[in-house]
């Protein structure tokens, strides 16, 4: 007998030999009918494959994401069958699961492949997946896994099978296909029951331009009807609230080949926009503590020569601007932390005077390829929200706490309720590869993890992940389409302050270095207004909208009327514009909503005589008449929620 623990602390006890099905079925049937892989002792399994010693297992469904990506991945091994039933000789290449949904690298030879065969494969791919083949796993000698994809044929997996250790190998099957594969895979194809293929793009085999572009075929599959209709679904309303569609639509932000690619240029709207966010983030940041500061947008190549900048990126960066006559090298600031070192150095520090924390709007610009360019999100020039806080090892728990404190603040004034951090720590395993001292790393990351703790922030640990200079956090938001975002960061950097030197007298009269953190709650202006957008499908929050209100004149008997209104508002600090052109009470209306201005107030006869505006709300309709200073008090309440 083995006792299997499960996770919830109990303990079960099954004979030697019992399957993570068969586990399910001891619990219930509707389990088992569901469970689609098992995590044994911290592995992803074959639900199917037998177990042997004592071990924590946890059963997976399509609520988990590791039972998802074997589902997908699963998915692919069908695909696969599919093109192999109806394009025989065709070769393959790797076929792992995506964040959402699996592809296959194929090789056709000459064979022409377009969307257009996209339903035939699906139909097909539906038609083997309702005979319910299972994937059996079948560990195979190196030799004889060679001797296979010799005589298929298959150069691909053939590259594959070198890489691969004898006595590590297996095979599965599922009907009448074979393929080389750690796994796990689904019991069966038959939980498969909607397939839809997505896309289809060129892929060099292994990522190296030298070698041969094979067709990637991207698809997704579900277990349910329903759920693909809902993910289609969302996917058209992710279409339609699409930064660089909305950005346009509500002149915010235009791109110019002329100005170069991924240069992004703020129109007045986008603007105002972005200059609130500013002003709404400065001040509370002065709230908190931290003093404004500027510095230029270019810097001598010396100071990234100090920072290792230099040496680490130099080449993959935009490349030096040489001053005419005196042979100097200046780079465009990839960062703003260098700038901030030499500002923390302008004077003698003492342990009474942290943490310092200075604070810019810092525009930075990094070279990326122009196939990598994306909107607001993929950019070559953009504006952090940066910050560089210089403190004790002591003070840095305290930090953070701050820092979490903004961070949530931020989210919860623009809507964002669905959050979660990474903290990254160092690889356990392999300490020799970070800088810093064991016991300043200990401190930040017992800091880090306690700091998340009392300020209840949902958190994952990974191990690892940290940068080679310090231990980090990361905040990720779920937007209203469940789309997974990965917006600001807190990072301690134990580098900088050893590259620069930096040090502060403590009360030992002895030098000391300060420990820095960069931190950015929005990460970047660009990449959060593009998040925003899409989250609020540009309906933004009244107080960071460009516009507030829009007057709508009947005719242009009201127009004076109409002015007086704008100014009185404009008084009290509210924002908006007057519609004057010669159009239909209709149109007007119409366009207002397209431009989603959140109030539109209309204007005729008998507004006039009574000193009163009628009120539409953006989405919402008809709020009725009322006086100016009712109006007023309405947009100022909302406001200030
Ligand atoms: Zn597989
Ligand atoms: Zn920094």
């Amino acid at each position: 007998m083995i006792n299997i623990t499960l996770p919830d602390g109990s303990v079960r006890s099954y004979e030697s030999g019992v399957t993570a099905h068969q586990i399910a079925l001891s619990i219930s049937e509707g389990l088992a009918r569901n469970v689609l892989a098992a995590e044994v002792n911290g592995e992803i399994w074959d639900s199917s494959r037998v177990i042997t010693q004592d071990a924590h297992v946890r059963l997976l469904t399509w609520n988990d994401s590791e039972g998802k990506s074997t589902f997908w991945h699963s998915s692919a091994h069908l695909m696969a069958e599919a093109l192999e039933a109806l394009y025989p000789g065709t070769k393959f290449g790797i076929g792992p699961a995506i964040e959402t949904g699996f592809y296959y690298d194929v090789d056709f030879g000459d064979r022409e492949f377009s969307s257009d065969d996209f339903k035939a494969i699906e139909e097909k791919m539906l038609a083997l997946a309702k005979t319910k083949e299972s994937f059996t796993r079948k560990a195979v000698s190196k030799a004889d896994a060679i001797a296979y994809f010799q005589e298929k044929g298959d150069e691909y997996k053939l590259d594959l099978l070198e890489g691969l250790e004898d006595g590590n190998i297996s095979f599965y099957t599922q009907g009448n296909f074979t393929d080389l594969c750690r796994g796990p895979h689904i019991p069966n194809t038959g939980f498969i029951k909607a397939i839809k293929l997505m896309n289809v793009a060129g892929a060099y085999w292994r990522g190296d331009e030298t070698k041969k572009q094979l067709t990637r075929i991207y698809g997704v599959t579900f277990p349910k009807a329903s759920e693909l209709t809902e993910y289609l679904q969302m996917i058209e309303e992710a279409k339609k609230r699409d930064h660089r569609k909305l950005g346009k639509e509500l002149e915010l932000f235009t791109f110019s080949e002329k100005v170069g690619m991924g240069l992004p240029m703020w129109l007045p709207k986008g603007t105002a926009l972005r200059e609130r966010l500013v002003q709404f983030l400065t001040k509370a940041q002065v709230k908190s503590g931290y003093e404004q500061v500027i510095t230029p947008h270019i810097g001598h190549k010396n100071l990234y020569v100090t920072s290792g900048h230099y040496e680490k990126y130099g080449k993959d960066s935009f490349q030096p601007i040489k001053t005419p006559q005196e042979g100097e090298e200046f780079f465009l600031k990839p960062m703003n932390c260098p700038h901030h070192c030499e500002l923390y150095k302008f004077k003698p520090r003492s342990y009474k005077d942290l943490p310092v924390r200075f604070a810019e709007f810092g525009t930075v610009y990094r070279y990326e390829q122009s196939g990598e360019l994306h909107g607001l999100t993929r950019v070559r020039g953009f504006t952090q929200d940066d910050a560089h806080l210089f403190c004790t090892p002591e003070q840095v728990k305290e930090e953070f706490k701050k820092v979490i404190d903004l961070v949530l603040y931020v989210f919860k004034s623009l809507g964002f309720d669905n959050y979660i951090a990474q903290v990254s720590l160092r690889d356990p395993d392999n300490k020799a590869k970070y800088i810093g001292s064991d016991e300043n790393w200990k401190l930040a990351e017992q800091s880090i993890i306690e700091a998340a703790a009392e300020k209840n922030l949902p958190t994952v640990v990974e191990y690892g992940e940290a940068a080679f200079y310090g231990p980090k956090l990361d905040f990720m938001v779920k937007d209203a389409l469940g789309r997974k975002w990965q917006l600001g960061t807190i990072q301690v950097d134990y580098n900088l302050p050893e590259r620069f030197e930096l040090e502060y007298t403590g009360s030992d009269n002895q030098k000391h270095r300060p420990v820095m953190i960069h931190r950015a709650p929005f990460g970047s202006l660009e990449r959060f207004v593009a998040v925003l957008i899409e989250h609020c499908a540009g309906n933004f929050p009244l107080w960071l909208s460009p516009e507030q209100f829009i007057i709508l004149p009947i005719s242009e008997k009201y127009e004076e009327y109409a002015k007086k209104v704008s100014n009185e508002l404009n008084n009290s600090d509210i924002r908006g514009l007057i519609d004057f052109r010669d159009e239909k009470i209709g149109r007007k209306i119409r366009d207002a909503e397209v431009k989603k201005l959140p109030y539109m107030l209309i204007i005729g006869e008998k507004e006039a005589e009574e000193g009163k505006v009628s009120v539409r709300k953006h989405g919402q309709g008809d709020l009725g008449s009322m006086t100016i200073a009712e109006f007023s008090a309405l947009i100022i309440k909302e406001i200030t929620v």
